[in-house]
């Protein structure tokens, strides 16, 4: 049995709390290693590790924490394929789908490493009479990062390449069900030549969570995951005076018009509705066809779905693997189970599929038609392979449906007529949008983040918004007076 121990410290720290948790491989069904859960105290130890370690890399010059970045990079590039094995082997998500992740996450460390361009403030010269007045942007200190399950290394790459860059240590603790990412970035990052302490990961659960989110010298706390969390993650974390950004569930919906291009939306919806077995939070969760499309697109999507090759993901071959638990497979079929007894139409019943690999958590692609806002199969973020059908007459119901949900993570239009397209970026209620594109994760040089209950907090993730959520503003006015000019003035300054 694998042992997955802490990094602190610059190096791997067996747990003492005598406390652990499983890992299993989700496409047999085994447990491969167990996971030390930290304990308040580890994490208070790890902390105070952190903070000595900021100390230091606040001072490193941008050129220096640059140039460990751009080694990162290199190493990050040239090892993808081990990354992605580890991913495939405790997520279950097909090794293509893992490399892929990986990528994502490479870009935001290539944004990182032009941190010094980044960090630049603003100067004017003159702002009153021999005033000079200008900005700066330092880093908080000790930062956290709590990240969900489904992306084990591009999500802690999202946060943890600002934070670093912009001169701050990174404390992560990663989800429980797939550890090791965690501990091969650690590993990664000290051969880069990172300083000890800056990067440090504390294995753990909601007693490690909330020893990290009530700790005082942790500044600020970003994290990814369910909507229930995070939102107690927000509220938790600026009750003690945190900075905090939490990212939380979808439920993201595909809107198809009546002149849209048929195969193209039918491919987009399987690819985006069935990729990593629907364990995405910007996954199409819900197809809304609009008037006469309907048929001719729930028949193509049918059509396509057994053509999906479901096997272990380290298969080549396979195109979707195993969903993460045997409580996940199992919740995701309860609901497919309550879509069909609420009135749903049953078109593919992923319960029943014949192409399932034995011993894993697998469950077939499920297509359910003429879903109704209503049905549990609509309100609720399933998380897992079914897509939902509804349909609607017009583009203006359409859109409606998306305000209104409760979750506004990310949707998408597919579309022929750019007005059309024009008016839905306008006017949807989301904070990420494709057009004929189903999964809009914004390029590294933007910034990730949804709307309502799919984000807490203003700042989004990584980009731009990253880099100011990890450091302060401060704006110094600055008189160098010639000799013999001083005067006492009691008055208000004025800039004249
Ligand atoms: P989760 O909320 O169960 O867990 C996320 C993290 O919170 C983990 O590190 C976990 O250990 C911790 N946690 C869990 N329960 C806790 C509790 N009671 N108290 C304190 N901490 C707790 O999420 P998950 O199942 O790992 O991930 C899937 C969810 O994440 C989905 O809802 C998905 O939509 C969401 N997600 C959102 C985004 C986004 O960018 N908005 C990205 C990826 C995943």
């Amino acid at each position: 049995m694998i042992h997955i121990a802490h990094w602190i410290g610059g190096a791997e720290r067996a747990g003492e709390s005598g406390r652990f948790g499983p890992v299993f491989n989700p496409a047999t069904g085994e447990q491969i290693a167990q996971v030390d859960l930290a304990s308040a105290a580890e994490v208070a130890g790890a902390v105070a590790s952190a903070k000595e370690a900021a100390k230091a890399w606040r001072e490193a010059s941008l050129s220096k924490r640059s140039a460990v970045l751009f080694k990162f990079r290199e190493l990050l590039a040239a090892r993808t394929g081990e990354l992605a094995a580890i991913i495939t082997r405790e997520h279950g998500k097909v090794l293509a789908d893992a490399a892929g992740e990986v990528a994502r996450g490479l870009e935001n460390v290539e944004f990182a490493t032009g941190v010094p361009h980044l960090m630049k403030g603003g100067f004017s010269e003159q702002a009153a009479t021999g005033v000079d007045v200008y900005s700066i942007r330092q880093p908080l200190g000790v930062v956290a990062g709590i990240t969900p399950f489904n992306f084990p290394a591009m999500v802690p790459l999202w946060m943890c390449a600002t934070a670093i860059a912009s001169g701050n240590a990174f404390v992560l603790k990663p989800s429980e069900k797939d550890p090791s990412a965690a501990n091969w970035l650690a590993a990664l990052w000290a051969e880069a030549g990172l300083p000890e302490g800056v990067f440090t990961v504390v294995h753990g659960d909601k007693e490690a969570v909330d020893a990290l989110l009530t700790h005082p010298d942790v500044a600020a706390v970003s994290f990814v995951g369910s909507t229930p969390i995070a939102k107690y993650i927000y509220e938790t974390g600026t009750a003690h005076g945190k900075r905090v950004q939490a990212l939380g569930g979808a439920k993201n919906h595909m809107i198809v018009l009546p002149d849209a291009e048929l195969d193209a939306a039918a491919d987009a919806a399987i690819s985006a509705g069935y990729g990593a077995a629907g364990e995405r939070c910007m996954a199409i969760s819900v197809v809304v066809a609009v008037g006469e499309i309907a048929d001719p697109l729930v028949e193509a999507i049918r059509a396509r779905l057994p053509k999906v090759r479901i096997g272990d993901g380290a298969d080549p071959n396979s195109e979707m693997g195993p969903l993460i638990s045997a409580q996940h497979r199992d919740k995701v079929a309860g609901y497919i189970a309550a879509g069909e007894e609420a009135g749903a139409t049953v078109i593919t019943d992923g319960r029943k599929a014949d192409n399932l690999p034995e011993g894993g958590f697998f469950l077939g692609a499920t297509l359910l038609d003429d879903v109704t806002p209503e049905m549990t199969v609509y309100t609720d973020e399933i998380f897992g392979p079914v897509l939902s059908i509804v349909r609607v007459d017009t583009y203006a119901e359409a859109v409606q449906l998306v305000n209104d949900n409760e979750y506004g993570n990310g949707t998408a239009i597919f579309t022929r007529d750019g007005g059309a397209a024009r008016r839905f970026q306008f006017e949807v209620n989301a904070g990420m949008v494709g057009v004929n594109v189903p999964i809009p994760v914004p390029v590294a040089y933007y910034s990730f983040g949804g709307w309502k209950a799919s984000l807490f907090g203003d700042t989004h993730m990584y980009g731009p918004d990253g880099i100011h959520f990890f450091t302060r503003g401060k704006v110094v006015t600055s008189r160098w007076p010639d000799p013999g000019t001083s005067s006492v003035d009691l008055g208000f300054p004025q800039t004249r």
